[in-house]
């Protein structure tokens, strides 16, 4: 079973050139101040596939003056915002143009099915610039009716210098997620990668510069979270700071942002989403749309939908039918088409993944299907149901963060409510039901600040996304992400002055 892992064994070599694996400060790509490297690897494989530089404090300090002096002196802030917007437009362009060496980077990189790549999220990266594009020169203020004889109005004016530290799971779209906004408001950026994951937005960063982007607007240090990652978030001269990633890492830069100079700080991190059957639900279409908000990427989504609430009434079918279609899961060399599932990223995720399983094991649950690690080589791991699955247990409750479907077994709707929020995340949920008063009892009760009804993992750049509770804190896309990245700026003026 497992479609076909044995081609692990023997990777199929991607065609295309690494050009970019130095840091990108002030408009050229650099050594890092140390010198130093570290390399990055095949998940396949857990072979190097290159060394980039490896940026620290240091680095960070350099990167963090050339945007200084880029926001300050301009042109970026100050050229017409429809200059920006074109230069965004032609970076989109560009992406578009490189899509398949983007994609090829993508799945070497970080193992996810190169079709995944080339074809939903280099597009989505595509829209999403086109639309921050459409924003650039819509971003105004207000006048305001205040008492008194006074003209008062409201400039909305960019934040400054942004901080901006991206996971590995996306590591193209979190890198537009954040650079689109921040951009089109007119700000100049510091953005840290993954340590896993650092060459498509390195190429992504070239192509930026390639649109007329001018130098210092955007700096791209590769390098570790304690270090690099640590240093931007704690820097007295970064003005904001965005974070994307776990809860844990969460709190630290939140925690330096607040002991340097409480710069504001919006946080995207990690969840432990509800997904709900109900009894009147399209059991087929349930069962594959769970599979889906479970499986997609590895498992490896912040949103993944990984309590798989199903109503007692239907719930022995849609563990068979979850199970059979685990089981029919394509697991294999993610750069082979038909391919559903590549490996995990990297050996501490696998390791915490395979835990999980053990976890879900001697806590009691059933494994209907999965279990074990595929091949010898990388870090493939079968797709794995366990069903019979109790709130308590840490697989329940914590965020696995791989292909490990856990189904939990309801009997009405307060209860199904009660359980799905009886958790500290607050990120997405999924409702399946046909009844029109179910539904919407159900996006009103949960505390998630997403509901996908009858659907999941819907992304629209215009559709804003973000957490309650500890999920995180603001939302990005649409238009809410414009204002994690503008000052407002109230001007008074009297209306009669005699002295004029
Ligand atoms: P992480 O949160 O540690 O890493 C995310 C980013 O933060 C990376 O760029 C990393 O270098 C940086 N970072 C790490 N420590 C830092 C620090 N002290 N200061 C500043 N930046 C720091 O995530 P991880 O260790 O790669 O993965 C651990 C878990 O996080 C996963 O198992 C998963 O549960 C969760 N995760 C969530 C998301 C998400 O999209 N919400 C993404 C990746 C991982």
């Amino acid at each position: 079973n497992y479609g076909t892992a044995a081609a692990v064994e023997d990777p199929i070599k991607p065609s295309v050139s690494i050009d970019h694996t130095k840091l990108l400060i002030n408009g050229k790509f650099v050594d890092s101040a140390s010198g130093k490297t570290f390399p990055t690897l095949d998940p396949r494989t857990g072979e190097v596939i290159t060394h980039v530089a490896e940026g620290d404090r240091e680095d960070i300090n350099r990167a963090v003056v050339a945007a200084r002096k880029a926001f300050d002196e301009g042109p970026w802030p100050k050229m017409t915002a429809y200059e920006r917007s074109l230069t965004l437009l032609r970076f989109a362009d560009l992406l578009e143009k490189n899509a398949e060496k983007l994609a090829k980077l993508e799945t070497w990189d970080n193992g996810k099915p190169y079709e995944q790549a080339l074809n939903v999220e280099v597009p989505m990266c595509v829209r999403l610039i086109r639309y921050y594009a459409g924003w650039a020169d819509k971003i105004h203020g207000l006048t305001v009716q205040a008492d008194g004889p006074h003209h008062v109005q409201t400039l909305h004016e960019p934040i400054g210098v942004c901080g901006q530290i991206i996971p590995w799971n996306f590591p193209l779209l979190m890198f537009v997620w954040k650079v689109g906004p921040a951009l089109a408001t007119g700000n100049t950026i510091v953005l840290k990668t993954a340590e896993q994951t650092p060459l498509s937005a390195n190429l992504a960063a070239k192509l930026l510069l390639d649109a007329g982007l001018p130098d210092g607007v955007l700096n791209v240090i590769s390098g570790y979270g304690p270090t690099a990652g640590a240093a931007l978030a704690s820097h007295m001269d970064v003005d904001k700071l965005a974070f994307t990633g776990s809860t844990e890492t969460g709190k630290i830069v939140l925690g330096l942002a607040a002991q340097s100079n409480l710069k504001p700080v919006t946080l995207e991190l990690g969840g432990k989403s509800p997904f709900i059957v109900m009894d009147d639900a399209d059991i087929d279409q349930a069962v594959e749309l769970a599979h889906f908000a479970l499986f997609f990427n590895q498992g490896q989504c912040c949103c993944a939908g990984s309590r798989t609430f199903v109503h007692e009434k239907v719930y022995d079918e849609f563990v068979a039918k979850a199970t059979a279609r685990a089981l029919k899961r394509t697991v294999g060399d993610p750069f082979k088409a038909g391919i559903e599932q590549g490996p995990q990223i990297d050996t501490e995720q696998f390791n915490k993944v395979l835990s999980y399983i053990k976890s879900g094991n001697e806590s009691g649950a059933t494994l209907e299907t999965g279990g074990n690690r595929i091949g010898s080589k990388g870090y493939f791991v079968e797709p794995t149901v366990f069903s019979n699955v109790l709130d308590d247990m840490l697989i329940a409750k914590d965020e696995i963060f791989g292909p490990v479907q856990s189904v939990l077994k309801f009997k009405d709707l307060d209860e199904v409510i009660r359980r799905s929020n009886a958790t500290h995340y607050g990120l997405a949920a999924g409702v399946f039901t046909k009844n029109i008063h179910t539904a919407n009892t159900l996006v009103r009760a949960l505390r998630a600040g997403t509901v996908w009804v009858n659907c999941f993992d819907v992304f629209d750049a215009a559709i804003p996304f973000g957490g309650y509770k500890m999920s995180g804190i603001g939302r990005e896309k649409g238009i809410y992400s414009l204002y994690n990245y503008l000052q407002v700026k109230a001007v008074v003026e009297p209306l009669h002055n005699p002295a004029w």
